[in-house]
């Protein structure tokens, strides 16, 4: 009976544990957990073995790496991360999510590790060539995306159509139904190639995107080790090659 008592109160001593910051509790458990939402290729996707690939993937890695411990991966959707963050499900969120001051005052984000823009999968034979021609077209864009934020802003909320997933998003447009999905520009370059035939990019850009890892809000310390971690990254080669790896259309970083 003492005994059993005895173990609990260290199971419970262990799962209570407080830690002032998720470094010391990822270097004392060994093991760091990400979160991640596996549907952004060249970001994170799962392949057909059912494993999670792409640069942030490979980058999470690294960054194990560095730190000495093992790595654990868990998906899930895009909108619920920043509430497993808050509840200690995971300690980092790395899910190709831009760094944006809204965002920023609920969580405490890195240093940029990639920078793009929000641009526009149109019809094809639809007359936007520039941002401002989308002014009064119907728009879509996908749930809790910088794509909904802008849109929310800018557009009549009758003309938006949310939806919780970016391939049905640009079947939208390859349909008709929609005038423009707005969405990172890898993305939207990948669907305007996949649907050549339907659709085409507009590249004219509405917003800069700078993704960054994002941590629990005011946790200084870890989010000051992950930068080390990027810069390291970056000075040895890694970055690039991941780059390589993963984006190989892309041009070289200045
Ligand atoms: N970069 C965009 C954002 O932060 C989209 C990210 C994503 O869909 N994974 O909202």
């Amino acid at each position: 009976m003492r005994l059993t008592l005895l173990c609990l109160a260290l199971l419970f001593g262990v799962a209570c544990k407080k830690y002032d910051s998720t470094l010391d509790k990822v270097l004392d458990t060994g093991e760091l957990v990400i979160g991640t939402e596996p549907e952004f290729p060249p970001f994170e996707s799962k392949n057909e073995n059912d494993e999670f690939v792409g640069f942030d993937m490979d980058m999470a890695r690294e960054l194990a790496k560095d730190l000495g411990v093992r790595l654990r991966i868990e998906g899930m959707e895009f909108t619920g991360l920043p509430g497993a963050l808050d509840s200690d499900r995971i300690d980092l969120i790395i899910s190709g999510m831009t760094a944006t001051e809204e965002r920023a005052k609920s969580r405490s984000f890195s240093d940029p590790y990639f920078h793009t823009v929000l641009c526009m999968l149109v019809g094809k034979d639809s007359g936007i060539r520039i941002a401002a021609d989308a002014d009064g077209k119907r728009i879509v864009v996908k749930l809790g995306t910088t794509g909904a934020i802008y849109a929310a802003k800018h557009f009549k909320e009758e003309l938006v159509t949310t939806l919780p997933e970016e391939g049905t998003c640009a079947l939208e447009v390859v349909h008709g139904r929609a005038d423009a999905f707005l969405y990172d520009q890898h993305s939207i370059i990948r669907h305007a190639m996949t649907n050549s035939k339907t659709t085409r990019a507009v590249l004219d850009p509405l917003s800069s995107e700078p993704y960054a890892m994002a941590a629990r809000f005011g946790d200084t310390k870890w989010v000051a080790r992950i930068n080390e971690f990027l810069k390291a990254f970056r000075a040895d080669g890694r970055y690039e090659a991941l780059r390589k790896k993963h984006m190989p259309d892309l041009p070289d970083e200045k």
